[in-house]
């Protein structure tokens, strides 16, 4: 929440936000880890929750103390998740991190735009490295309508907290929303037809992710 009195420019997003961001998304990969390595035991190798929970217990420890800069904390993050997670998830997590941190740079605050502006970069560079498309049942199925809803929210006059809202919201609908179709990338697409009737268990962990997100702004 904003308090009146802090030096911090009205709806933005502070550093200290973001690694409750990421410190929030930690906690939610621990209490859903079994869930998520039990959507990777239908369709992949059971391990997307352990994978996660070691990546992000590596993320918390790298934070400690948090680097001056949004830039230099983002690509501290993507770097440890690139380097201590063994599956797709963690290059393409640590991809969307290090793009956003490149975008970030030397900033301490955020505000709206500014947030659409590396999130948008982060999720240019899971495309840039997966090369999933729309409809391939990937985490891009929950994330690319997280942030359509983030973008229409903040140009409908939303502050930055409704925007996290809306988008949680759509990063759910588009997980679950994977569960009818046939996977087309990464190791559940193997399994051709025989991963319909299972949600995506990328998707499910990206929709954490923003769910985290709305939870520190809020
Ligand atoms: P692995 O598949 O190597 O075991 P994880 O289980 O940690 O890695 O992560 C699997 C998730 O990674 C999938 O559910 C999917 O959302 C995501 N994924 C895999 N390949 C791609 C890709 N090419 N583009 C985007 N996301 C992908
Ligand atoms: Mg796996």
């Amino acid at each position: 929440m904003d308090l009146p009195g802090t030096d911090r420019p009205a709806g933005a997003v502070s550093l200290g936000q973001l690694v409750d961001w990421l410190s929030s998304f930690r906690d939610a990969v621990h209490e859903h880890g079994a869930y998520l390595t039990e959507l990777d035991s239908a369709i992949g190798d059971a391990d997307h929750g352990a994978n996660l929970i070691r990546g992000m217990d590596a993320v918390m420890a790298a934070l400690d103390p948090a680097p001056p800069t949004a830039g230099e904390l983002l690509k501290k993050v993507g770097m440890t998740l690139v380097t201590s997670v063994g599956g797709a998830s963690g290059p393409l997590y640590g991809t969307f991190f290090l793009r956003a941190g490149a975008v970030a740079g030397d900033a301490t605050d955020l505000d709206g735009d500014g947030l659409v502006a590396l999130l948008r970069a982060g999720l240019e560079g899971i495309v840039a490295r997966g090369k999933a498309e729309a409809g391939d049942k990937t985490m891009y199925d929950a994330l690319a309508p997280a942030l359509d809803a983030f973008e229409s929210a903040l140009g409908g006059g939303s502050g930055v907290a409704g925007a996290t809202r809306a988008a949680a919201d759509a990063a759910a609908a588009g997980r679950d929303a994977t569960e009818p179709l046939q996977a087309l990338k990464g190791r559940a697409s193997y399994l051709g037809e025989r991963s319909i009737g299972h949600i995506d268990p990328g998707a499910a962990s990206a929709a954490l992710l923003v769910a985290a997100l709305a939870e520190a702004v809020d």
